[in-house]
């Protein structure tokens, strides 16, 4: 490795991204990322140095689970000290609670993790991957006064670095395939790359990172909907092992006042179960007692999701049970930004 170009680690896990065309019969293939440079040969003139590894067996991000996200975290804390950012390649459906999840597990992260993917494979005449992976990768090697620009967990797409806890895939089809609505991007690409300072993930002081590996998926998320009835509810809450629900209210976190609908969320709280108030809405905050449809929940205790995403708040609850906090602390902990992830 060079001594003086930054050092970026490449992760590939797979996704539209690493798939080129077979021109001859038309079909996609997964990538050989051995052959990187033969394929992007525009990553030879940027001013680092690019060294990738690859899951051993390539996954359709759809398939993600909790496992994938240790794998990467483990790759991430085992070349930690060698290189000085990371970009990881993954689908771009789940991209967003993978990113998530990450952003917990990596904890006192002080360089950059940047996900990217892209909606047509690398080897399509009209891919949007080979802008996406280069900024990544550029966005990943900027430092000032030797040390990393991004010292976070960020997702890029299509001209944008956003926080990756804020963000939501939005769209099947645009190129523009991810939003972050209560949060600004952090860096937009244009002739120039623009950082804005003033939302970067800054902590006081710097501690050692750790990777963490527990995560529990003993977690749901119901999304309310109008004619919810008793036995939707009992059902979901009675789910065995239940530790965390991710209830998706309306508005600014809203709900039918019916008895059989708070009594059941009581008894469920009683018994020990944690639920966190998210909107359904795409933007916009959680603030409840605002209407008396939201009042009864501030009651019961649930807690307050305020402006977290659901992806954001599903891993938030993942990470936390795999943490062991203590029941008691486990509304107050959640309800705290933890790595920017809510107002
Ligand atoms: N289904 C693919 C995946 O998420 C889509 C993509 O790569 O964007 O792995």
């Amino acid at each position: 490795m060079s001594d003086k170009k930054t050092n970026i680690l490449l992760i590939y896990t797979g996704g539209t991204i690493g798939m080129v065309k077979d021109y001859t019969s038309g079909v996609l293939k997964a990538f050989n990322f051995n052959k990187l440079m033969k394929h992007i040969p525009e990553l030879g003139q940027l001013d680092c140095h690019i060294d990738s590894v690859s899951f051993k067996n390539p996954i359709d991000s759809s398939t993600v689970n909790t496992k994938h996200w240790v794998s990467i975290a483990t790759i991430i804390e085992e070349h930690y000290d060698t290189y000085d950012g990371f970009v990881v390649l993954h689908g771009s459906d789940t991209m967003s609670y993978s990113a998530s999840a990450l952003s917990y597990m990596l904890e006192n992260l002080n360089k950059p993790v940047i996900f990217t993917g892209s909606q047509l494979p690398i080897g399509d005449l009209r891919t949007d991957a080979k802008e996406n992976l280069i900024t990544s990768i550029q966005i990943a090697a900027l430092q000032k006064s030797g040390r990393p620009v991004i010292r976070e967990v960020g997702l890029y797409f299509e001209y944008k670095l956003y926080r990756a806890n804020r963000t939501t895939k939005i769209n099947a089809e645009h190129f523009e395939a991810f939003a972050s609505l209560n949060y600004p991007p952090l860096v937009s690409s244009g002739v120039h790359l623009k950082v804005d300072q003033e939302h970067l993930w800054r902590v006081k002081r710097v501690k050692k990172f750790i990777a963490h590996k527990k995560m529990n998926s003993q977690v749901a998320i119901l999304k309310l909907f109008p004619g919810i009835n008793e036995t939707v509810l009992e059902h979901f809450l009675s789910i065995p092992n239940l530790k965390g629900l991710v209830l998706e209210t309306y508005g600014a976190g809203n709900a039918p006042m019916d008895d059989w609908f708070l009594d059941a969320l009581k008894k469920a709280i009683r018994s020990g179960l944690h639920i966190v108030n998210v909107t359904q809405c795409s933007g916009g905050a959680v603030i409840m007692g605002q209407y008396e449809t939201s009042e009864q929940l501030k009651k019961l205790q649930l807690i307050n999701g305020k402006d977290i995403t659901t992806e954001a708040a599903i891993t938030k609850l993942m990470y936390l049970l795999g943490s062991d906090v203590s029941p008691k602390l486990f509304k107050t902990i959640f309800e705290t930004s933890l790595r920017g992830e809510m107002g």
